[in-house]
């Protein structure tokens, strides 16, 4: 059967079949599968990006917290996360 990219779109290989857990996407709540999701993953602080430079530098501790988000996969294009890449961008094998 002919496929467009070599992992079919997903992270489920050879070694990892079956059913995968669901997720709901940030953006449109639609359901996806969690391997399928685009996560994107950031770090929110409290304090001023700048304030917090100048903390770092005199040696505070500034806590972030990461807010993480998954994307289906048409979100994610039209939000950028990720692109629509050529043929053998495709087809290259994608280590997660
Ligand atoms: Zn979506």
């Amino acid at each position: 059967m002919p496929v467009k990219r070599k992992n079919r779109g997903r992270r489920k290989g050879k070694g990892r079949k079956g059913r995968e857990e669901y997720t709901y996407c940030s953006n449109c709540g639609k359901r996806i599968p969690r391997d399928k999701a685009i996560r994107v993953e950031r770090r929110l602080s409290l304090v001023d990006p700048q304030l917090a430079k100048e903390l770092k530098k005199q040696g505070a501790v500034v806590m972030s917290s990461p807010i993480i988000k998954y994307y289906c996969v048409s979100c994610a294009v039209h939000f950028g996360v990720v692109k629509i890449g050529g043929y053998s961008e495709r087809m290259a094998r994608e280590e997660l």
